[in-house]
């Protein structure tokens, strides 16, 4: 087959295209895909690939196997079902929660379709490998993973089942890792350049992953679902990864002392302030929300089964950004995973008496948060980078119609932990010091970790060092979302009438439209297709005999390949019309010098 292109023709081509849009495709690239003939919907969030589909998708996969190939890792193939045991080594069996799809066979032993392989190839290097002689060692695969997403969205762009392109490095020594990781780096960026899909690397927190480092790649567009913010300096970073710029310490020792003032029907921050201006006027100015705590309470339902109750405090005029808590609360609850947070219900509260709605403050000290669990375990306190020692607040006294005015951070009350809870706000410094953010919206396409030991550990993986010791491995773990990249090149390269590929992933080169009826038109145009492949173009060929040139046209706009050779009336003249389809332009063009014409303006 290889070397050998033959015409796709249009008369027997597998496809249907689409009048209408489909009324379940909410975005354009999911409607174009499916209207063009690429995809056909199998379940929510898992589909089919089409003949024209599988030509973009196979493009798009050897773009990503040139450039792994091309820094040295090595392509291996991973079945996609799997036995449980790895991933309840690394406790991802609990942790990854409803998203993993867990099935059993007929003698009831557990398995999963992976969502992700890092125990897989940890495991496969164990087997194989015992000496730091080996190391460095990149592999890699192109294959299924399945995630039970809980909003498949979008078609391709968050599917159920969908192809990553996923590689793992091995290392015996952080400066290995560092290289590894700058490796993918420097692949990732250029595969992205190929594939002709803007890209901003941003820097991320590693969630489920675990590790050190971790950045994301992000095709800026709005309909993306990882919000971002960049500053004019160059610092780009996911929401989640944004750290707080830390104010200096304040010196109290002149600070009045807190006061408890009544403060009737006040339960929320704006009730609050006016309260606060009413009856205890500040000395300069008006109190503003910036000048109260708010205590927010959450609740977490562990992997053991236990709720958590959490309690953060932040300044007053922020709001909580849920998903920020989320990423960065592991390191204060010891587990290794992501989870799950949301704002404490009714039945939380009531369970925890000393909780007062509208009246929490710091220094609550209660039993039982740990709701359903027999023992009892202190309820978390944590506070935003933004409370530092010195500073003071209006906040809870936790007394129903009670707040407490000057209660000094440092002097009144300590906390747990701080954590990034705020929601950042355009016009917030960038951490850097690179000048003010601006937010964004962007769809996620690589992801790069640092991962450190933390597999290795789990998975015992070791190796002989240069001193004849057992050291553990140090890992790195990158992906990118094949079948996303190319949701989201249908995304950014379209327009009302359909897809316009980018010259690299389009299903061919050129778009041969027979117009009209004449036995010389079809003649012209079958040898024009044979003489495009034979300069080494793939073409789709439009033979179809009783098809008006409407629904051709129409139908060549809508598939979108970069070159639209119409043969038609002006082939009495010896002239062809090629059409750009990205720039609409079209010419004239002697039927002998066409093939070259195209090959010239590609
Ligand atoms: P997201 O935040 O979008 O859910 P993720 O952070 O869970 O993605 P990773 O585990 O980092 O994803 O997976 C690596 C890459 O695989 C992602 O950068 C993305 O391109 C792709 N990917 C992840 N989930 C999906 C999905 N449900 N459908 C299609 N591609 C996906
Ligand atoms: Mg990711």
């Amino acid at each position: 087959m290889e070397n050998s292109p033959v015409a796709l023709r249009l008369s027997t081509l597998f496809l249907r295209t689409l009048r209408e849009d489909p009324v379940d495709a909410e975005v354009d690239s999911h409607k174009l895909l499916l209207r063009a003939g690429y995809i056909r919907r199998a379940a929510p969030g898992i589909y089919t690939w089409l003949p024209l589909g599988l030509r973009v998708l196979r493009k798009v996969e050897n773009i990503v196997r040139e450039e792994m190939n091309a820094i040295g890792a090595q392509e291996v193939q991973f079945p996609a079902l799997l036995p449980k045991e790895p991933y309840e080594q690394t406790n991802r069996w609990l942790e990854y929660g409803d998203g993993l799809f867990r099935l059993q066979d007929r003698k009831g032993a557990d398995y999963l379709l992976a969502p992700t392989h890092e125990e897989m190839f940890t495991l496969l290097v164990k087997d194989l490998y015992s000496s730091y002689k080996d190391l460095p060692l990149s592999l890699y695969q192109i294959q299924n993973k399945y995630r039970d997403e809980a909003r498949p969205r979008a078609g391709l762009l968050r599917g159920r089942e969908f192809i990553m392109k996923d590689s793992y490095s091995f290392d015996i020594d952080d400066a290995g890792l560092e290289a590894s990781y700058q490796a993918h780096r420097g692949a990732y960026l250029r595969i992205f350049e190929r594939l002709g899909l803007e890209i901003i690397p941003v820097a991320a927190t590693a969630g489920a992953m675990g590790g050190s480092r971790s950045e994301e790649f992000l095709h800026p567009v709005a309909i993306g679902e990882d919000t971002f913010v960049r500053s004019a300096g160059g610092y780009a970073a996911n929401v989640e990864a944004v750290t707080t710029v830390v104010p200096e310490d304040i010196d109290f020792s002149n600070a009045p002392a807190a006061r408890v003032i009544d403060t009737p029907d006040t339960p929320t921050i704006d009730t609050l302030v006016a309260a606060a201006n009413q009856l205890a006027p500040r000395a300069e100015g008006e109190w503003t929300a910036a000048d109260t705590l708010k205590n927010v309470v959450l609740a977490i339902d562990l992997p053991t089964g236990e709720r958590q109750i959490v309690v953060v405090a932040l300044p007053g005029d922020r709001e909580v950004d849920l998903k920020r808590i989320e990423a960065n609360i592991g390191v204060h609850l010891a587990i290794g995973g992501e989870v799950g947070v949301e704002a404490a219900g009714e039945a939380d509260l009531k369970k925890n008496p000393g909780l007062i709605k509208g009246y929490i403050g710091p220094g609550l000290s209660l039993d039982a948060a740990v709701l359903g669990a027999e023992a009892s375990t202190k309820l978390l306190f944590l506070v935003d980078p933004r409370v530092v020692s010195g500073t003071s607040w209006i906040t809870g006294a936790n007394e129903d119609g009670k707040h407490v005015f000057g209660l000094v951070a440092g002097r009144d009350f300590t906390w747990d932990g701080t954590i990034e809870a705020a929601q950042v706000r355009a016009g917030d410094p960038a951490p850097d010091g690179s000048g003010p953010l601006e937010a964004a919206r962007g769809i996620e396409m690589g992801h790069i970790f640092a991962l450190g030991r933390k597999y290795a550990e789990a998975l015992d993986l070791k190796v002989l060092d240069q001193n004849g010791k057992l050291a553990v491995v140090t890992m790195g773990s990158y992906g990118v979302g094949v079948t996303r990249a190319v949701a989201a090149l249908a995304e950014s390269n379209h327009d009302d009438k359909g897809l316009i590929w980018p010259s690299n992933v389009a299903p061919a080169d050129v778009h041969v439209v027979a117009v009209g009826r004449g036995e010389e038109i079809f003649g012209a145009a079958a040898q024009l297709t044979a003489d495009l492949e034979a300069a080494g173009l793939e073409v789709i060929y439009d033979d179809r005999p009783k098809v008006s040139p409407g629904v051709k046209f129409g139908d060549a706009e809508l598939i979108g390949v970069p070159t639209i050779l119409a043969v038609g009336r002006g082939l009495v003249d010896g002239v062809v019309e090629i059409k750009n389809r990205a720039t609409g332009v079209a010419e004239n063009v002697a039927v002998a010098e066409a093939v070259q014409y195209i090959l010239d303006n590609r």
